[in-house]
């Protein structure tokens, strides 16, 4: 079921997302707000959800980064954001720890501030330790791309938006980074846009 997606000014966006026990994840009602998560991020399509943008107040987050989201970017912008296919992840009550101070500022936006984007310094180098939706722990470290979506997906969880963390010049219309900013590389995001 495609489920509807809370913009920007909805409290649930603000609230800290409640933790799962390993029943309420293994029940069904769980289960199938998982799989309309999935239906919904692909229908979008997007790179990432929690579950407070569907107005659930859950530690759940889904991720997935297909190759072909990747052929408006322009190659030499892909290489340096580190991005790479990610492979569909459901997880639940994710703790995530930074590994590497070094940051990356670049463009990002999200489905609950439609219709805009922001440069956000965002570390390159994560862990994060979960459960899928099985129930069984997750671990793993993620790098660039997958590391910035990590942030961003965790970060709703905690009732944050990536407008809390933006430079604030770099606020724009996804129109006017479509046709002025896409192909920009970091030292000029840098300069640009940062005080
Ligand atoms: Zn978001």
């Amino acid at each position: 079921m495609l489920l509807k997606i809370y913009q920007t000014g909805q409290p649930v966006l603000r609230e800290k997302a409640k933790l799962l026990s390993n029943e309420v994840l293994l029940a069904d009602h769980t289960q199938q707000l998982i799989d309309s998560m999935i239906e919904t991020l692909r229908d979008v399509p997007g790179v990432g959800l929690a579950a407070p943008q569907v107005g659930q107040s859950l530690q759940i987050v889904i991720i997935e980064d297909k190759k072909k989201y990747h052929k408006q970017v322009p190659e030499n912008v892909l290489d340096q954001q580190a991005r790479k296919a990610v492979p569909l992840k459901v997880l639940v009550n994710p703790k995530l720890e930074v590994l590497e101070s070094e940051e990356s500022l670049y463009f990002e936006g999200c489905l609950s501030v439609e219709g805009y984007v922001g440069a956000v310094n965002r570390a390159n180098k994560v862990r994060v330790d979960a459960l899928g939706r099985d129930g069984k722990l997750i671990s793993y470290i993620a790098e660039g791309w997958h590391a910035r979506i990590l942030q961003h997906e965790i970060g709703h969880l905690n009732g944050e938006l990536y407008i809390d963390l933006l430079q604030p010049r770099s606020f724009m219309s996804v129109k006017n980074f479509t046709e002025l900013w896409r192909s920009a590389l970091q030292d000029k995001i840098r300069k640009s846009f940062t005080k």
